[in-house]
């Protein structure tokens, strides 16, 4: 009887594979190494061999495996199984469904990208019950990400790509270009190079103020981070506190917008952003619960930091292969 379940979480940086059984799926034994970027078939010959290593050290035979489940940057082909146009992992096409079924024939393999996996992990591990029904998960790292539950249904859109929240528009016609090409989208303000790059704009334009910011970076404002802008800001430095500010607010624009759209009862933090969770979470909590119809019509969501960390995707995935074996209706819209 098959009662194991592989998770894998594909990222720019870094390739993380799990395996759990299907009645405890905290109890996750895991593996993680640097992405492997040298042709287009590299990702998924990685994740074989760890697929296969970790089976080996815990004792699994393939028989034992009732899915894999397999999260990933995006954007993806759901239905064949590929991510598409991904900048960080380097190929226009990387197919992962196709070599990976091919190594593994009698398990099914399910593709699903990272943030829409989040969202399923904190559903299944952190969601309270009246929760559940609806439900968000918002990455804010590198780049912003989201993933819904919306009336007990995961939703994927066409592709698999809904809820590319991040690339929403906050401010049109700003000048503030976005990696992605377009102008003024949420992640061009709050995420981590953002406002690493909103800091070095604002340096240039008050020469002689940030003195705070300047000394935790020793002068050279190039090598800038978004936890030394947090960091100064805490300071008190008054060039890092507007930068802050300003991510704080189109944090609440970006949160506000969802509201409207998705309605959902409770939303997850998670990314490597919120490890400055005090500067992030309470000013947004105080925003919605304070100055809410500035930002949304609807009655603002419960908003609280997953206490998942950087296993969400993971766990999502697991929570995933769990749900596709019970005919869980929040993923019937799951192929
Ligand atoms: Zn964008």
């Amino acid at each position: 009887m098959p009662d194991s379940l592989i998770a894998v979480d594909i990222g720019g940086t870094s390739v993380r594979v799990a395996i759990a059984p299907v009645d405890d799926l905290r109890a996750l034994a895991k593996l993680k190494q640097d992405t492997a970027k040298t042709d287009p078939m590299a990702v998924s010959r990685q994740v074989i061999a760890m697929i296969e290593d970790l089976l080996k050290k815990q004792g699994v035979g393939t028989e034992e495996l009732s899915a894999i489940s397999i999260a990933t940057a995006g954007p993806i082909d759901a239905a064949k199984g590929e991510v598409f146009n991904n900048a960080n992992l380097g190929f226009k096409v990387i197919p992962l469904k196709a070599p990976i079924s091919e190594r593994f024939p009698s398990v099914p393999v399910y593709i699903i990208n990272d943030c829409r996996s989040a969202v399923l992990g904190v559903h299944c591990f952190e969601a309270k019950g009246d929760e559940k029904d609806n439900v968000g998960y918002i990455t804010i790292s590198t780049g912003i990400g989201g993933g819904f539950v919306v009336n007990g249904h995961l939703v994927l859109g066409k592709e698999g790509n809904a809820s590319e929240v991040g690339h929403g528009v906050v401010a049109p016609r700003s000048g503030v270009r976005c990696n992605c090409g377009a102008e003024g989208c949420w992640e061009a303000f709050c995420s981590g190079w953002s406002v690493a790059k909103h800091a070095r704009a604002a340096l240039d334009a008050r020469p002689g103020q940030g003195k705070a910011l300047l000394d935790l970076v020793k002068g050279d404002k190039e090598t800038i981070t978004a936890k030394d802008v947090y960091e100064a800001a805490r300071k008190g430095d008054e060039v890092a506190k507007g930068v802050v500010d300003q991510a704080t607010f189109y944090n609440a624009i970006g949160i506000g917008l969802i509201n409207n759209f998705y309605d959902p009862k409770v939303i997850f933090l998670g990314g490597s952003m919120l490890k400055d969770e005090q500067q992030i979470l309470p000013p947004l909590q105080e925003i919605f619960a304070k100055r809410t119809i500035e930002f949304t019509i609807n009655h603002p969501p419960r908003l609280a930091k997953t206490a998942l960390g950087d296993d969400v995707g993971l766990l999502g995935a697991l929570a995933l292969g769990k749900y596709k074996l019970e005919n869980n209706t929040v993923v019937s819209t799951f192929k």
